[in-house]
């Protein structure tokens, strides 16, 4: 993305947990827009896909025409993505499981991995890349099955990953809108997002040699 470009930042509002991010980007001064829209996708550089339910979401992009054309725009190099739980893992490889995904994040990831609604959890975890630790809120989370070196892991609980970048993609398994902290939203606005991916090791991840569906930047 070209470091000049006006900073312009929207919320995917389908489905799901919208209004927490757009208050977490109130906290850094930066005004989100909900997109449920052609129109409002319209001139944004980054785009939250919130967490809620995948396949929901992904029938309403299909419905409402966004789908592709976040997908495009992402690969042209105009918008950042950041999915949290149901966007991460809408932004994963697509392994043949539902829903389809974007195949943009070079992860698969696992729905719903650590069981029920009941199951959901919250904890302190060290975000190391981000130099902070934060409360991590699962709910319904998924599990990240394999990470390719198209990715980054950038947290962990204990050999999960729970935070992953990608070259103009950030993609957490938990909700960081709702830890009262808005730090990885800030990440998420670094033009540094668009550098490319060196994979860091990953602990109790199977690494792939050759990242099937490797997404290329533009450009590179
Ligand atoms: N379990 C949900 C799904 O599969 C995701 C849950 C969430 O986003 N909190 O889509």
């Amino acid at each position: 993305m070209p470091e000049d470009r006006a900073l312009a930042v929207g919320v995917l509002a389908l489905q799901g947990a919208s209004a927490a991010h757009i208050a977490a980007f109130d906290e850094l001064g930066v005004r989100a827009r909900p997109v449920r829209s052609r129109p409002e996708l319209e001139g944004l550089s980054h785009l939250v896909i919130p967490g809620g339910e995948s396949t929901t979401i992904h029938h309403l992009l299909e419905l409402f025409d966004l789908r592709q054309a976040i997908i495009d725009r992402y690969n042209d190099g105009q918008l950042a993505l950041f999915g949290t739980c149901a966007g991460a893992i809408l932004l994963g490889i697509d392994a043949g499981e539902a829903p389809p995904r974007f195949g943009l994040l070079d992860a698969i990831l696992n729905r719903n991995a650590y069981g029920r609604q009941i199951d959901s959890f919250s904890k302190i975890l060290p975000l190391p890349a981000l130099g902070t630790e934060l409360r991590c809120v699962f709910i319904r989370a998924p599990k990240v099955r394999r990470v390719g070196s198209g990715a980054q892991v950038l947290a962990w609980d204990g050999d999960d990953p729970i935070l992953l970048r990608g070259s103009g993609l950030l993609a957490a398994t938990f909700h960081p809108e709702l830890s009262g902290d808005p730090s990885i939203h800030a990440y998420f606005l670094e033009p540094a997002l668009w550098n490319s991916v060196r994979s860091c090791p990953a602990r109790g991840v199977s690494i792939e040699t050759e990242a099937p569906n490797r997404h290329v930047i533009a450009g590179q």
